[in-house]
């Protein structure tokens, strides 16, 4: 994964060094020094913070837990992104999630940097009063480089809205009189966080595929039907047809987008499998979404696994093993579990003709480049699931301002949000032989890069 964004900025950028109508005023040897630099400064992050926290713990023992904040690029305003709190968390994977943030920011005009934070913990195994503990020492031990204009963290793997209470509290201690509603974001609302930040990602995942099959293709059939574009042609093929659905991963993410697409019944679509960590749900007419989610509310999350548990919410479906989600002859696989997911060993197997990468790559490289080949549509990561970090956005703004919108307010502006940037890419993807994750890079990396140049840091 983290040589795969590498690989795309330095195929972005080698594209942008022989594109003529690029920064032309800059040429022959001056050239070549720019882009060493653009190459040097977007393949490594500006700060890398680690530390280890001093924990003591109920049972009498002190644990030292690692923790990182990767500042990656602030270009484009103050460094952005989630604190993870998993025990896989390593120092590569904050740098390169803190990469992605850059180039997802960027090509969503989103004012902020790139960033990320990581605690190596596996949070099941602290008390909620160790938990606070953890969340206030990481607060304290990288308060002098956060803060809403430097570092805004937000929620990511294992951590929440309780998290991001718990830490907004410890900077406004340490830091008394000064603004700190803008300090972290993925608050609850009543500590100032945004409505419609929960359901942001899923409702965003859902509306980039929506806009690209059901708007997008209508309004520019001209310019889909005339090109030999391999995407134009998959595209043309759900046209006005009624579409069927696959989500992998039914947590935030996957059940919000999943009943956004039951609910847009006038659009044809129908919800036909889901899945988490344990089945397949299946049902070719069409599951009772909204019935899971709330079995799933009531049960620690997880899906019913039992005919038993299927009849009591009054559900028909058949249950299978959780991997058979990947294998479905459906037309819209939408991926919202995990990385990794589709690989080399099971690319052959895939049937949907599109994919939608709620989650951040789920795809492998070699899996991408095997379906892209074959003319599937892939929705990448830093398209499709920029919805939090969009909202986190209106969150940071609403802090600032002491304002605060409405949930209608807060998703017309991120559908206003989504749709210009899938106007910037969508023409470009339909007109040249580039997959879309290609695409939004370059349009990411112009940016930076242009950047960057105007700030004099090319040298
Ligand atoms: P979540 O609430 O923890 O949900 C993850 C879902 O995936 C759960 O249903 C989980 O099932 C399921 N799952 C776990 N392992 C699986 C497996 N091996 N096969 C099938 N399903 C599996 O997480 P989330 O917030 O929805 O995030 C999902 C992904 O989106 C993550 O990669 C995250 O980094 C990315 N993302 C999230 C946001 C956001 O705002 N939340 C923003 C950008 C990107 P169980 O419940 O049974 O474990």
């Amino acid at each position: 994964m983290i040589s795969q964004t590498r690989d795309i900025v330095q195929r972005s950028l080698d594209a942008l060094l022989e594109d003529e109508h690029f920064l032309p005023e800059l040429q022959g040897k001056a050239r070549e020094q720019a882009f060493t630099s653009l190459t040097a400064i977007l393949s490594t992050p500006n700060h890398v913070h680690k530390s280890y926290l001093r924990v003591p713990l109920q049972n009498g023992r002190v644990d030292r837990i690692p923790a990182f904040r990767v500042q990656h690029n602030n270009a484009l305003g103050p460094y952005k992104g989630g604190i993870r709190f998993h025990e896989s968390v390593n120092e590569d994977e904050v740098v390169n999630l803190a990469s992605l943030m850059t180039l997802k920011n960027a090509l969503h005009d989103v004012p902020f940097g790139g960033g990320k934070g990581g605690i190596i913990i596996n949070p099941r195994d602290y008390s909620d009063k160790e938990l606070n503990l953890i969340a206030k020492k990481y607060v304290q031990y990288f308060s002098d480089v956060l803060g809403p204009d430097k570092d805004i963290p937000a929620p990511d793997m294992g951590s929440g809205e309780r998290e991001m209470d718990w830490m907004m509290a410890e900077y406004k201690s340490i830091h008394p009189g000064y603004p700190y509603r803008g300090s972290f974001t993925g608050k609850s609302v009543v500590n100032g966080g945004s409505l419609g930040r929960r359901e942001a990602t899923g409702k965003g995942v859902f509306f980039t595929f929506r806009y690209m099959i059901h708007d997008f293709i209508h309004n520019h059939k001209n310019l889909l039907t005339k090109t030999d574009n391999i995407f134009a042609k998959t595209a043309l093929t759900y046209e006005d047809k009624p579409l069927t659905i696959a989500v992998q991963g039914f947590g935030n993410v996957g059940s919000v987008a999943a009943l956004e697409a039951h609910q847009s019944t006038h659009l044809q679509n129908k919800v036909v499998a889901v899945s988490d960590r344990n089945v397949t749900l299946r049902n070719e007419d069409g599951l009772d979404i909204p019935a899971l989610i709330e079995f799933t509310m009531r049960n620690k999350g997880d899906l019913p696994t039992t005919e038993e548990q299927l009849r009591e919410i009054d559900v028909k479906a058949e249950i299978s093993d959780r991997e058979d989600v990947l294998y479905l002859d459906v037309d819209v696989l939408i991926l919202a579990a995990l990385e990794d997911q589709i690989h080399g060993d099971n690319m052959e197997k895939v049937k949907a003709g599109i994919l939608v990468e709620g989650a951040n790559a789920p795809i492998t490289t070699e899996a991408d480049k095997f379906l892209s080949d074959k003319g599937v549509i892939i929705v990448p990561d830093i398209l499709a699931n920029a919805g939090g970090v969009i909202v986190s956005y209106f969150e940071w703004l609403q802090g600032r301002e002491t304002q605060f919108y409405s949930e209608d307010e807060v998703f017309r502006m991120l559908y206003e949000k989504m749709q210009e940037t899938l106007d910037t890419v969508l023409p470009q993807f339909f007109g040249d032989p580039f997959p879309l994750r290609q695409n939004c890079y370059i349009h990411s990396v112009t940016k930076l890069s242009t950047i960057l140049y105007r700030q004099g840091k090319l040298y």
